[in-house]
């Protein structure tokens, strides 16, 4: 369950070795009694944990959108467009490495789909790596 002290530690603090997508909106709660916007500022990006994304007693199911493991102030930062399609693209990913390794999702090696996703140009890391960098630069031109 990815939660508050998450987004607080982030990626700095975070020590989750299967972190699949990172997110920096502020903790954004809306509605009568939420807190104010003013006090969710976030100082450094987190990351969201794979493991967010597998739900308890199920071993191959992968939950790729807000209903994930997020606690409701968690979800008030990462429930964003950009984070969901990160989401998504990890599950893809874990989904394709279960085929390959005809195991279920949830033995999916962390380091395994975190490799996978770099390997597509997923910012996992913060500052940006200079590989990303450059091959951001390079689609741009
Ligand atoms: C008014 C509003 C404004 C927002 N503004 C922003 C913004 O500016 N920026 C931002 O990043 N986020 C914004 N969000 C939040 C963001 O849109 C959502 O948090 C995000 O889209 C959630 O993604 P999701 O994949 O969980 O669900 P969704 O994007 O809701 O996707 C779920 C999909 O499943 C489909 N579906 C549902 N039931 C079935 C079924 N039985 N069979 C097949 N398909 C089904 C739905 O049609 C939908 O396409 C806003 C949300 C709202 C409501």
């Amino acid at each position: 369950m990815l939660t508050e002290h998450d987004l607080d530690a982030g990626l700095r603090g975070q020590t989750h070795d299967d972190i699949i997508c990172i997110a920096d909106h502020t903790k954004d709660t809306h509605g009568e009694g939420q807190r104010p916007h003013a006090s969710g500022e976030l100082n450094w990006p987190y990351g969201v944990p794979f493991r967010c994304l597998l739900p308890q007693e199920f071993d191959n199911l992968a939950v790729a959108c807000r209903g994930a493991g997020f606690s409701s102030l968690a979800a008030s930062s990462c429930r964003l467009s950009r984070t969901m399609m990160q989401l998504g693209q990890a599950a893809g990913t874990a989904a394709a490495l279960a085929v390959r390794t005809g195991g279920p999702l949830a033995a999916v090696n962390p380091a395994d789909l975190r490799a996978s996703l770099l390997a597509q140009h997923v910012q996992l890391d913060w500052p940006m790596s200079a590989d990303l960098e450059a091959h951001l630069r390079n689609e741009d031109a």
